[in-house]
């Protein structure tokens, strides 16, 4: 028999994930939204916190029913973690998939006429209902208004479907200003108005904020689970953090005035320091974009990333600080928000939480 690997937990850079935290932030998100009915956008592995992980407790604990994911294969993975519950795939639908879709029992969302054809093709019996997404001013998938206006009259396509639900998606929630918001909430409104008795929706996380008129029958938040802010106003209350990275200082270095740190030199000391090695770099996810900018957090105090980003490692100035070899500093979390993180490096929130890679130890709380 072969032994299982046995591995020290303390010799990686460290994933927490606060399945905990998402649950009450989807909750948060379904009490934003008035006591509409709550999806949740698990798409590219949970937002790379692990679809596994997270799906299950959604439905199991938060009473989640609805799951989207952008392709057919993350759909056919995920419905081996929520057996009952319903899945969309938001790319659409493509000759040759048909079979997976109703062996599998997920539902297709259908993005222009000829998906909706090659759809209403299929054996009636056989087939599990469908989304039809109306694009209203993204301009990314979803009918063109020139298409939407030929389904609308098209009483016999329509005929040979089952739609469960109509969408669009907004391309500024972030920025509520924004006029488009309204633009598209309005062509939404009177796309619907042909679709009496089959639910609508338009919000994603940034559309929840933008109030009731945009929350329809359904929402569908992705990054507010995860405790991201999608927009430039504050963070809704009672929504936080749902995970944490810490890495390990391997070595502390005292520089003196003049000495400097990293590839290419990039930060010299203008005084004497301590700098320490941190066990996270670019091939964790963690950029060069955060080249003399990122910021790091222990001891109740932040720190500064100091000279390029190396594949395994950074540098961080901890001259302030107590602080010892082994001991653990946080990269993001609760002190290190996507949004600060965001902000020094202009990476977006999504980015920076989807590109979360896999070197780390994960640990699911
Ligand atoms: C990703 C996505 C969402 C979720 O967006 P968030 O901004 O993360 O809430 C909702 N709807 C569609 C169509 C999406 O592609």
């Amino acid at each position: 028999m072969i032994k299982a690997l046995d591995f020290p937990t303390d010799a990686q850079a460290t994933l927490t994930v606060n399945l905990k935290a998402i649950v009450d932030n989807y909750k948060r998100c379904r009490a934003l939204a008035g006591g509409t009915d709550c999806a949740a956008m698990v798409k590219a592995d949970a937002y790379g916190m692990g679809i596994e992980q997270v799906a299950p407790v959604l439905y199991h604990k938060a009473g989640c029913r609805i799951f989207f994911v952008a392709n057919l294969t993350e759909a056919i993975t995920l419905r081996s973690f929520v057996p009952e519950s319903t899945i969309y795939v938001l790319n659409g639908f493509f000759p040759g998939h048909g079979e997976y879709f109703t062996r599998h029992n997920i539902r297709p969302v259908l993005n222009d006429l000829d998906q909706i054809r090659l759809w209403a093709e299929m054996t009636p019996e056989a087939r599990p209902p469908c989304a039809v997404h109306f694009d209203t001013g993204i301009n990314r998938l979803g009918l063109t208004p020139a298409e939407t206006d030929l389904f609308i009259k098209d009483i016999a396509l329509r005929s040979q479907l089952d739609i469960a639900l109509v969408m669009s998606h907004l391309a500024c929630s972030d920025d509520r200003l924004n006029p488009l918001n309204a633009r598209q909430l309005a062509d939404f409104t009177a796309i619907t108005r042909h679709f009496p008795d089959i639910p609508a929706s338009l919000a994603n996380s940034g559309g929840i904020l933008l109030g009731p008129d945009y929350h329809f029958d359904l929402v569908r938040p992705g990054l507010l689970m995860f405790g991201g802010n999608p927009g430039k106003h504050t963070i809704p209350e009672r929504i936080r953090p749902a995970f944490r990275i810490t890495g390990k200082i391997l070595q502390i270095r005292q520089l003196e005035t003049g000495q400097s740190v990293g590839y290419g030199s990039t930060w010299t000391a203008d005084r004497p320091c301590h700098i320490a090695t941190i066990n996270i770099g670019y091939a964790d996810g963690y950029l060069q974009v955060f080249n003399n900018c990122g910021q790091a957090f222990a001891k109740g105090t932040l720190l500064p990333i100091v000279g390029r980003v190396s594949m395994d490692m950074i540098a961080v100035d901890v001259t302030d600080i107590e602080i010892g070899t082994g001991s653990d500093v946080e990269l993001l979390g609760e002190h290190i928000t996507l949004e600060m993180a965001s902000e020094v490096s202009t990476l977006s929130q999504y980015e920076i939480l989807t590109g979360v890679r896999e070197r780390y130890q994960r640990i699911y709380k």
